[in-house]
């Protein structure tokens, strides 16, 4: 911090300290630059003449197109910087803006109602967010905001005001705003923005995501921030526990700089050991795999310390483009990603996982389901439609003779599907072979436990396939009996609970019993903690996001197979101890023993 820093600090003005939800990692101070976009916009609505109608909805499929354009051009500024489920950010912007009644909607407010542009715009704009916000589901209710980004944009754009931005900061600053919108956060200039602080917004806010993967320190949720401050003020933003101090004396800025020396110093040690091989402390191999789709730019994955694909999701080739990839379109996927890979390392294709949360139209997936997480989801599906479940194995098989290619069989519940599914295999490796087309005829076979059914049964499945993944994001859902999309029973969706980890240990002995390895590839696999517990217990390899591959390859790193062992032995005994506590148990252990952890989460 620099003597213009001191300046502006707690001499004068009066110290205060917020707690807000810590969304992306970092620590960083720095002056205040308050950021207000909604109060300036002013929306002007008018009653037009029915001679003006024309003229109306012409300005408005002008600014429509204009602002297709640029969100155009921003969905592929974000896909240059990052890669992942994050970079489709704006294709979610390009659908609500191309579906049809929205811009219907509009016209129809402007002839019928005879309003100005900008009215019915905001009109139309203000259903659908309200539509959006009554939602139950978090991650729908988020998608309001979005309809918001888009709508003041277009009214940009009716007023003439382009694509201007009024975030014209010109010295390193953290922006404080109310809200922070995708586009607004994506605009946030590279090199100066150290981080942002925000009233409103949740963790899984499209703000928020975006400043995890763009690497942006930022705390949300913080209340009336921005009404506290004043752009100048000196900041501290702790992005790894979510806390503002709004210009603090000089005990707090000298913890807070020492602070930053230790995560910088981590940061380091991150890039250190993303090109290791994973490993505990004395050695015990513990391989770090990615989770992608189709959309990850494979290049990037041994950049973050990939050591393989530990789970291919196909069904984003079937969303993208809302019907049924065919056989040739599928083979190039799976060969790319198969060519990607350096040797020795493998990539696990699962076969279709559609239903529950991923419907698409028209491949004949119940839509009308009334719980469809219990119904035709999945392998399910496959097995009820052989032709599209042929057609994928096969584009995986040719794919196999390009690379370590593994298959993966999703939602196994008995071992009659493990067999219909192994049959189905087979058949499409004797038309391969009556066809002349190469193929890995010792594809490996995997199956995922990710039903409690599949663990109590895992003795019997082990026998039949060549490795287990456990899709603990399933598994906690399926045994608890908690939506996992649902954030209203969020709490009780606990992976410590001792009935999940009771068939993690039974899934993991029967592979052990029967030669196979286990991976972990839900979405716990990338909580240092649970990785560590997971190791602990038995598992060989944990497959996550890529963005989270060296945080949690550092964790495991600095922890010997045998505390891992004793910390999965000591919390086998606490069968009585609510799950919270025994994830605060492990937490706290493990804080013990690797210090930096607190910094790692
Ligand atoms: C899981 O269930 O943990 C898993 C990895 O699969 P998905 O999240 O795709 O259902
Ligand atoms: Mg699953």
């Amino acid at each position: 911090m620099n003597n213009e820093a001191d300046a502006a600090c707690g001499a004068v003005r009066e110290m205060r300290m917020l707690t807000g939800l810590a969304v992306s990692r970092g620590f960083v101070a720095g002056p205040a630059f308050l950021y207000r976009a909604g109060t300036s916009e002013q929306v002007p609505e008018y009653r037009i003449e029915p001679a003006q109608v024309e003229q109306e909805v012409s300005r408005l499929a002008d600014a429509f197109a204009l602002t297709r354009t640029q969100i155009r051009s921003l969905a592929q500024e974000l896909k240059k910087r990052i890669s992942g489920d994050e970079a489709t950010i704006f294709d979610g912007h390009l659908m609500i803006l191309d579906d049809p009644s929205f811009l219907g909607s509009c016209k129809e407010k402007i002839a019928k109602n005879l309003r100005n542009a900008e009215a019915a715009v905001k009109q139309v704009a203000d259903t659908y967010s309200s539509i959006f916000a009554a939602m139950d589901d978090a991650y729908l209710r988020e998608r309001a905001q979005d309809v918001g980004d888009i709508t003041k944009r277009i009214l940009r754009n009716l007023s003439g005001g382009g694509d201007a931005h009024a975030l014209r900061v010109e010295q390193p600053c953290i922006v404080v705003a109310d809200e922070l919108s995708p586009s607004e956060t994506i605009s946030l200039p590279k090199n100066l923005i150290l981080g942002f602080a925000t009233d409103r917004g949740s963790t899984t806010s499209h703000a928020s995501l975006l400043a995890r993967a763009l690497g942006i320190p930022a705390v949300v949720g913080l209340g009336s921030l921005s009404e506290q401050i004043k752009s100048g003020d000196l900041l501290l933003l702790d992005g790894t526990r979510g806390k503002v101090i709004v210009n603090p004396g000089r005990e707090e800025r000298a913890a807070f700089e020492k602070m930053m020396l230790r995560s910088r110093t981590l940061e380091e040690s991150l890039d250190q050991v993303k090109s290791q091989p994973g490993r505990t402390r004395d050695g015990r191999s513990v391989p770090f795999l990615a989770n992608v789709d189709n959309s990850t730019p494979m290049t990037d994955l041994y950049a973050v310390g990939a050591e393989g694909i530990g789970l291919y999701r196909t069904e984003y080739l079937w969303l993208q483009g809302d019907r049924e990839p065919s056989e040739e379109e599928q083979t190039q996927a799976y060969t790319a990603a198969a060519r990607a890979l350096p040797d020795g390392q493998s990539v696990t294709i699962r076969v279709l996982d559609l239903g529950g949360d991923k419907m698409i139209k028209g491949a004949g997936a119940a839509h009308k389901e009334a719980n469809p997480f219990l119904g035709n989801r999945s392998i399910r599906f496959l097995l009820r439609n052989p032709e599209i479940f042929r057609r994928q194995l096969r584009a995986v098989l040719r794919a196999s003779s390009h690379g370590n290619v593994r298959i993966m069989y999703p939602m196994i519940t008995a071992i009659d599907e493990l067999h219909a599914a192994n049959m189905e295999l087979h058949a499409c490796m004797a038309e391969l072979k009556a066809e002349g087309i190469p193929f890995d005829e010792s594809i490996r076979r995997g199956v995922m436990i990710e039903i409690p059914a599949a663990a109590l049964i895992a003795d019997a499945l082990a026998k039949e396939c060549e490795f287990f993944s456990i899709g603990t994001n399933d598994l906690i859902q399926y045994t608890l009996a908690v939506d996992r999309v649902n954030e209203t029973v969020a709490r009780l969706y606990q992976p410590t609970h001792p009935a999940v980890l009771q068939l993690i240990d039974l899934s993991v002995t029967a592979a052990h019993a029967h030669g196979l390895k286990v991976s972990v590839c839900g979405e716990t696999a990338a909580d240092p903690v649970m990785a560590v517990l997971f190791v602990g217990m038995g598992v060989d390899e944990l497959s996550m996001s890529p963005n989270l591959i060296r945080l949690v390859k550092r964790a495991v790193s600095q922890i010997s197979f045998a505390d891992a062992k004793a910390l999965a032995d000591t919390v086998r005994r606490m069968k009585g101890t609510p799950a919270d506590k025994v994830y605060t148990f492990c937490r706290n252990q493990l804080i013990k023993l690797v210090p930096d952890l607190l910094f790692l989460q």
